[in-house]
């Protein structure tokens, strides 16, 4: 059995700054420390901080008065922010740099008057909380259909930003759509999908050249796993979206003989390393990287958890 892996995979920049956030201030404050919504979608990341004395709650009622509080990866409604300064939470915000500028982006284009358009999934914490952080209405698009469903004269100034984590193809779709539909229209392309989905993306799509089926490494509710299975699967290879190696199906590799492996910008690469352990102990395994990008991304931690890296 070959095992290709796809280059880059698994966690992007923004990721390891969220875990390394809730870690620091587990360290510097001890525990426990509360974080809204799991800090990113892998359930191996939030039960291995929840061991180290992190509590993961969803609504900021569940966290007692002065205790420290990490806002997730996915970033939050300005009313989530409020309520936190309201009741004098100390708050760490672990929301990706990537997520902030769009927020920006986003209330930069409604001050010029623009009704704002954001294509994203409906019920994801990125998409509400970008949405949460625009004091103007936003209109949520998912699909081609829905930009011709929009019921918003032609000729109104509009302007669209994107979740981070989409597929760069579908998105380009939407966003000719909506050049079609709008007289008046700007908006940054698809360069708010963040470097990492884009890289991630980019590889599987390689790696789909080379194998007979793909194994996606990623919880079921991240949003990058999913685009990346689809996109596997679109370029003709079967594709199978695991959590980890206990999902694993061999009824899948009957006629393999080449497998490929990504992972999701939230799933750590110790899964992976289950994985292809996994197929040690069935097959005589070669493992090679097919590379398609590398990254040297790093976002620095919030100020009072910098000067926690300095002191060590
Ligand atoms: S996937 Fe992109 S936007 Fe999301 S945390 Fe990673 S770098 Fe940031």
């Amino acid at each position: 059995m070959k095992v290709i892996l796809a280059q880059p995979r698994g966690f992007c920049a923004g990721v390891v700054r969220a875990i390394e956030i809730v870690e620091r201030a587990l360290q510097k404050f001890g525990p426990p420390v509360y974080v809204r919504h799991e800090i990113v979608h892998n359930k191996h990341v939030v039960e291995s901080l929840k061991a180290k004395g992190a509590r993961f709650v969803e609504d900021l009622s569940e966290v007692p008065p002065n205790a420290v509080t990490i806002f997730s990866a996915h970033g939050v409604a300005k009313s989530v922010e409020e309520e936190a300064a309201s009741r004098n939470l100390p708050v760490l915000n672990a929301t990706c740099p990537l997520v902030t500028k769009v927020h920006n982006q986003g209330k930069r284009y409604v001050a010029q008057g623009r009704r704002l358009i954001l294509i994203g999934h409906a019920g994801h914490p990125e998409v509400e909380g970008t949405m949460g952080q625009i004091a103007e209405p936003v209109t949520l698009v998912q699909t081609e259909n829905d930009v011709d469903r929009l019921d918003i004269p032609s000729d109104t100034p509009v302007a669209y930003v994107t979740q981070t984590t989409l597929s760069v193809d579908d998105t380009r779709g939407i966003i000719a759509a909506l050049h079609k539909r709008f007289t008046n229209i700007v908006g940054p392309e698809t360069r708010d999908i963040c470097y990492a989905t884009q890289n991630r993306q980019t590889a599987v799509r390689e790696l789909s050249k080379l194998v007979d089926v793909i194994l996606v490494v990623g919880a079921k509710n991240s949003s990058n796993s999913n685009r990346l299975r689809e996109i596997g699967e679109e370029a003709g290879t079967p594709c199978y979206l695991i959590a980890d190696g206990s999902e694993l199906d061999a009824s899948w590799f009957k006629n393999a003989k080449t497998v490929g492996i990504t992972a999701g910008a939230s799933a750590p690469e110790v899964l992976v390393e289950e994985i292809i352990d996994a197929f040690a102990q069935r097959y005589a395994v070669s493992v090679e990287t097919v590379s398609a990008a590398e990254e040297g991304v790093f976002f620095p931690l919030p100020r009072p958890l910098r000067e926690t890296q300095a002191a060590e």
